[in-house]
C-alpha cells in the first residue's frame, strides 16, 4: 500500500499533464492564430493562396478553390476533437470566391441543403475496388440564401460534374444567422458503406486523409503549422 501511494502521484500528475497539453493546443496551438491572422489581413498574406485548380504531379485531385488551406484534416478546435476534413479560407466576401468539383464524379443536393452538396465518385482514384464521396458544404450566406450554382438545385440526384467545374461561391453560413462562420469551403472525403451510402460526415473515422489525393501534407499532426503546398 505504501509504495503504491507515490506511482499512483506519478500516474495521476502524467494524465494531467497528457489531457492539459491536448487541451492547450486545441486552445491556442496549433493553426487557429495563423486563419485569424489571414482573415484579418488576407492582402498581407498572399502568397499562403494557392490557385483554384492546382493539380500536385500525379495527384488525382484538383484544389477546389482559390484559398488559403486554414484548417486541415485532424485539426482541433475542442478538446478530443478531430476536424474530418479540409476548410480553406478565400480572404472575401460570401458569394465572391468560385468553388470546382475536385475529380469527376456525380452530384447530389439532398432537398433541405441550403450550402452542401456531395460529389459520388464511383472509383475512388487510389483504391479503385472502392466508392467515395467528396462533402463540401459552406456554399451560403450568412442568412443562408445558396451560393450553390443554379444549375444544382435542391433535389439534385446524381447530377455528372467534371473536374473543374463550377460548383458555386464560398460562403460563411453555420445554421445560425447570428453566428456565421468565417468565410469558407470546408471539403472532406467521406467512405462508402459498401452499399452505395455515404456515412457519417461529422466522425472522422468515416472520412478519408485527403493528403494522397491532392499531393499535399493535410494531416495536421504531420504538417503542423506549416504553409500547404504541392509536396515535392
Ligand atoms: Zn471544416
Amino acid at each position: 500500500m505504501k509504495k503504491a501511494f507515490p506511482a499512483v502521484i506519478i500516474i495521476l500528475v502524467l494524465i494531467i499533464s497528457f489531457f492539459g497539453a491536448k487541451f492547450y493546443t486545441s486552445r491556442w496551438g496549433g493553426r487557429i492564430p495563423m486563419v485569424i491572422d489571414f482573415i484579418q489581413n488576407p492582402g498581407k498574406h498572399n502568397d499562403w493562396v494557392m490557385p483554384a485548380n492546382t493539380r500536385c504531379q500525379n495527384a488525382p485531385f484538383a484544389y477546389p478553390t482559390d484559398g488559403f488551406l486554414g484548417f486541415l484534416w485532424h485539426d482541433s478546435f475542442k478538446f478530443l476533437d478531430a476536424h474530418q476534413g479540409l476548410d480553406i479560407f478565400s480572404g472575401k466576401e460570401a458569394g465572391e470566391a468560385d468553388v470546382f468539383a475536385a475529380y469527376p464524379g456525380f452530384l447530389s443536393r439532398q432537398p433541405g441543403w441550403k450550402s452542401t452538396v456531395i460529389i459520388r465518385v464511383p472509383q475512388d482514384p487510389l483504391q479503385p475496388d472502392r466508392q467515395i464521396w467528396l462533402y463540401m458544404t459552406h456554399l451560403a450566406d450568412a442568412e443562408g440564401n445558396s451560393l450553390i450554382d443554379p444549375k444544382f438545385p435542391e433535389g439534385s440526384f446524381d447530377v455528372p460534374v467534371s473536374q473543374g467545374e463550377l460548383i458555386g461561391k464560398m460562403g460563411n453560413y453555420s445554421g445560425n444567422p447570428l453566428a456565421p462562420t468565417g468565410v469558407h469551403l470546408h471539403f472532406s472525403i467521406v467512405r462508402d458503406d459498401g452499399a452505395g451510402n455515404y456515412l457519417n460526415e461529422l466522425k472522422i473515422r468515416n472520412t478519408l486523409d485527403p493528403s494522397p489525393y491532392f499531393g499535399m501534407q493535410l494531416d495536421a499532426r504531420k504538417a503542423g503549422r506549416a504553409i500547404i503546398a504541392c509536396q515535392p
